[in-house]
């Protein structure tokens, strides 16, 4: 039975684990490559494959990534970093153990600000950051049997912990997409969650609200989308309330998500961090990092999409909308910003809105992103440059688009070739005007006796004889004038 009496609020930390796009991996020199694409345990080393004896040696460039990271999610870096052994048997990890950090990680006590659906920002705080090794990959046989791939084994891997801050699944996929986007922004991932260099396991449990104390929590996975963390979070906050009350207990485990029945199911008990018998790793130093090199890297980092937003609101007058739309990738802001500071310049805003409204639907239509595509920066201010100066109206505009977006050409050329130039002649306007009126006397009639609406249908027939050339104010100026002429 369910007791309608207790409320509970739902507590949900998030552990986002990131591959870093380095060239080689965490600790030997053998090259990251796509692990769809490559052949399998093909870039492979004794190191990597766990081999008896084998010394690790710590890549820079991962830590350096690492660093970024921790920088951009307001973390401290810390000074004295430990790698520590994480010791567990499965057959993806060669050596049975992983090299992760335990009690010294790289970044602590960071936060992130989320936007949310209702416009509100939340906080989250970010507990820590710290790299580690990936293991390899197992490809299981619908016939019995399992393969092994280790050219994931050994690849540079962050770990992103928050603090259990969020309350919904909706607040999990807000604060996983934003951890995404700064990763991109950042150059060091990807955000692939189908080839899983991006994975998102939220921890969720739920307390009667009031309560100080912590109910018991079930980690879930094998979310290869936003969405299924989302639903799949909600479907967990559920599943445990129907739990304690119909009298039952929630049991401390992991729980997979089953993406077709949009279902979790229980795969395995949770270990606690002392099943796992961390100890210092003996093969390698301590890892300092010392403020100079802290300073190198915030020095290098790129603006962020929080300060991006707010500069394209306060210099170039978008809304926050526009501004959030524009910088949610890295490549379509520059894009952007390559636009707006042509020689042909017109407003921002109105660059802003060709693109959302009309470049961005031209690439969903043909699959292709800002780097495909074959209309350039300052080919689109050069077409907005048109509209301003009135040599082509809005509607041809989007069809010059079109063209230049599957041939490649210039507008000016495309409406050269085709003869768009917008016809602001006022005497060759007339004409067409006196037409329309002459043969259509029966809507002339409705209009003089008082059907004001259908000036409407004498402008669209207007611009059709003129093969929507015509300038629209001056047909909107010349056919009220017309009209007025004919009144009795
Ligand atoms: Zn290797």
């Amino acid at each position: 039975m369910t007791n309608p009496t207790t409320q509970y609020e739902p507590i949900i930390g998030l552990e986002i684990h990131a591959e870093l796009m380095t060239n080689s991996k965490m600790f030997c020199p053998c090259q990251v490559v796509d692990s769809v694409e490559a052949e399998p345990n093909t870039a492979v080393c004794p190191v990597c494959l766990g081999m008896p004896g084998m010394l690790p040696v710590i890549n820079r460039r991962a830590v350096e990534y690492a660093m970024r990271v921790a920088l951009a999610l307001n973390c401290e870096v810390q000074h004295h970093n430990i790698f520590a052994r994480k010791n567990y048997f499965y057959p993806d990890l060669p050596k049975a153990y992983q090299i992760s950090q335990y009690e010294l990680p790289i970044g602590l006590h960071g936060w992130l600000d989320v936007e949310l659906e209702d416009g509100t920002t939340k906080r989250i705080g970010i507990r820590r950051v710290h790299m580690e090794e990936d293991t390899g990959k197992l490809t299981h046989l619908e016939g019995g049997g399992s393969l092994v791939d280790y050219n994931r084994s050994g690849v540079p891997l962050l770990e992103i912990v928050s603090e259990p801050d969020i309350h919904s699944g909706e607040e999990a996929r807000a604060y996983a997409m934003k951890i995404r986007q700064i990763l991109r922004y950042l150059g060091v991932n990807a955000g692939d969650l189908e080839k899983g260099v991006f994975r998102v396991e939220p921890n969720i449990s739920i307390r009667p609200i009031g309560a100080t104390a912590f109910g018991k929590r079930t980690e879930l996975k094998n979310l290869n989308s936003f969405k299924s963390l989302a639903d799949g979070t909600a479907f967990e906050i559920a599943r445990q309330t129907e739990v304690l009350n119909s009298g039952g207990r929630v049991v401390q485990e992991t729980r997979g998500w089953h993406d077709t029945k949009r279902i979790t199911f229980s795969q395995r008990s949770k270990e606690e961090a002392e099943d796992y018998r961390y100890f210092p790793e003996p093969d390698l130093p301590p890892l300092a990092i010392d403020d100079a090199w802290i300073a190198e890297v915030r020095a290098s980092l790129p603006e962020l999409p929080d300060a991006k937003v707010a500069r394209y609101q306060s210099d170039y007058g978008l809304s926050a909308y526009d501004a959030r739309v524009l910088t949610e990738e890295k490549a379509v802001a520059e894009w952007f910003e390559t636009a707006v500071s042509s020689p042909t310049f017109p407003d921002p805003k109105t660059i802003a809105n060709w693109i959302i409204n009309n470049l961005f639907s031209l690439m969903n239509e043909h699959k292709q992103s800002i780097d495909e595509i074959r209309v350039t920066p300052a080919r689109l201010a050069e077409l907005v440059g048109l509209v301003e100066q009135r040599a082509i109206n809005n509607n041809t505009a989007k069809e010059v688009l079109a063209a230049m977006f599957t041939s490649g050409q210039s507008a000016p050329a495309i409406v050269q070739a085709q003869g768009l130039a917008q016809v602001s002649d006022e005497g060759a306007i007339t004409a067409v005007i006196e037409r329309i009126l002459d043969t259509n006397p029966d809507n002339l009639a409705a209009y003089l006796g008082g059907k004001e609406k259908l000036i409407g249908f004498f402008v669209g027939q207007v611009m059709r004889e003129m093969r929507g050339k015509a300038d629209p104010a001056v047909v909107n100026r010349l056919l009220a004038a017309a009209l007025a002429k004919r009144k009795p």
